[in-house]
């Protein structure tokens, strides 16, 4: 064996060594960039208890899937940006994930959803909020980044948008389930009684589900989506933090790329996703630490639940959640594919 191939080894046994949730790569070979991308399903109350073995194998297919769509697009010289969108389509269409097909219901029994994207070479975005009839929420993101003057669209001018751009459209119902409503009517049953527990759209963990992607390609290029239904019983065109640009996601090559999935009010007050970048650029944390900080420390004080996952120019994930789980996945090219759910 030559040295070579020994020390890639000896990389792949530390990496494997690493705690789960915050794998430290960056582990370039000489002359071989190192690439590959994370997801996420959500984050909430996952215990083993909760969750079926068939739901369970359901779910880790799906975020295979979605990670094989990514890892493909990056295998073969694709950019992060079009590699995150196809890993987040994969999830749009699973119904199991509360982004576009499987979308958690508003108040009213319809469907709102929200989505961004962010090139962390260009700073380009683009993002959506409150669409109700576009198919896939990611690819009109990416169309008011490429085919847009603008950052963010929304409601009926961003359906219009969509149309005009060629998208496919559906009617709202096809974003339900028999899951998600269940979910709506367990929700108000609850306000009925405590009226006060609409202004607390996690208190029932309803809208776990939330997907979104980081990528790095191997021209040295990151980027970040995300895609949610939102909240379930959100009503007066309630948006969270997946579609806002520093919130719920950001990319920008000189420090990080983030997708985040939580509690949206907290995840927009502390402006989560660019927080995490900024600290890593201006104060020099290592990307793990700047991501922990944020996530379990002043989330935490806060009040707010939820996790994010992270990855830097070098190849380096951070994964930090405050909740029992996270569904998320990770395919690096000097690294094991790894698919994981709780928290040990
Ligand atoms: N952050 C999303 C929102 O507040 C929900 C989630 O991530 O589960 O809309």
């Amino acid at each position: 064996m030559n040295f070579k191939r020994l020390r890639f080894l000896v990389m792949l046994l530390l990496v494997g060594a690493c705690a789960p949730g915050v794998l430290g790569m960056g582990v370039a070979i000489a002359g071989e960039p190192v690439f590959g991308l994370v997801i996420h399903g959500g984050a909430g109350t996952i215990t083993r208890a909760d969750l079926s073995a068939d739901k369970e194998a359901a779910i880790r297919a799906d975020l295979g899937e979605a990670l094989d769509a990514g890892y493909t697009v990056l295998a073969k010289g694709g950019s992060s940006l079009d590699a995150v969108q196809a890993a987040i389509l994969v999830l749009e269409d699973s119904p199991r994930f509360n982004a576009g097909h499987g979308a958690v219901y508003t108040h009213a029994q319809t469907h709102e959803l929200d989505a961004s994207l962010m090139d962390g070479k260009t700073l380009s975005a683009g993002a959506v909020a409150s669409v109700r009839r576009v198919r896939n929420p990611i690819l009109l993101a990416r169309k008011v980044m490429d085919e847009s003057v603008h950052v963010m669209l929304s409601g009926d001018g961003a359906d219009e948008f969509a149309e005009r751009s060629g998208l496919e459209l559906v009617d709202n119902d096809y974003f339900g389930t028999e899951f998600r409503l269940q979910q709506l009517k367990a929700a108000q049953q609850r306000e009925q009684i405590d009226a006060g527990s609409m202004h607390d759209p996690l208190q029932f963990e309803t809208k776990l589900g939330t997907v979104g992607a980081v990528a790095l390609d191997q021209q040295g290029n990151l980027a970040a989506g995300t895609s949610t239904g939102g909240t379930t019983n959100k009503r007066w065109g309630r948006v969270g933090d997946s579609p806002i640009i520093g919130a719920g996601t950001y990319a920008n090559n000189a420090s990080c790329a983030v997708s985040a999935t939580g509690h949206g009010e907290f995840f927009i007050r502390h402006a989560v996703a660019h927080e995490i970048c900024a600290r890593k650029q201006h104060a020099g944390e290592s990307l793990r630490v700047a991501a922990e900080h944020v996530v379990l420390r002043e989330l935490v004080t806060a009040g707010g639940s939820g996790g994010v996952i992270a990855m830097d120019t070098e190849g380096n994930v951070a994964m930090p959640f405050n909740t029992e789980g996270m569904y998320r996945a990770v395919r690096m090219s000097n690294a094991r594919l790894d698919i994981l759910i709780y928290k040990d």
